[in-house]
């Protein structure tokens, strides 16, 4: 078992490795990044934006988020359905508090810790892992 604060020091090392993630994006409203940690290995990794195959543009001609685009958890989450890691028991990372359609991600992806880096309005995703009793550490990086 880690010390408390061994395990806070990796923590905030692996959340400013998903910030330096995040400046993958091109998103321009916000760039977000997500890692995915299991036994101190990152296992797969993430930032928002359309799907493979589509124009690299998040925003339509007004700015606004198109509804396609994955956030970057689910970006990562869904990059281990094609290789052979699984994130059970895993920690993911995450640049920003996750929404509630990522929140029930990472509840069936097993994940059991949640470490993320800046606060949203919306909370109901933070609950809802609570919720299914995932550990929720908000760091500020
Ligand atoms: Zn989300």
């Amino acid at each position: 078992m880690e010390s408390n604060d061994k395990q806070s020091k990796l923590d905030s090392r692996y959340l400013r490795m998903a910030r330096i993630w995040a400046e993958n994006s091109y998103c321009k409203r916000r760039q977000v990044g997500a890692l995915v940690v299991k036994d101190k290995m990152i296992i797969s990794d993430g930032y928002n934006g359309t799907p493979t195959g589509f124009e690299n543009v998040c925003e339509d001609e007004n700015n606004i988020s198109k509804p396609y685009v994955l956030h970057a958890e689910a970006n990562a989450i869904t990059k281990l359905a094609r290789s052979n890691n699984n994130s059970d028991g895993s920690t993911i990372y995450i640049t920003a508090s996750p929404c509630i359609e990522c929140a029930k991600l990472i509840i069936q992806a097993g994940i059991k810790r949640v470490v993320y880096g800046e606060k949203y309005r919306l909370t109901d995703g933070i609950e809802l892992l609570e919720r299914a009793g995932i550990e929720v550490v908000y760091m500020e990086v």
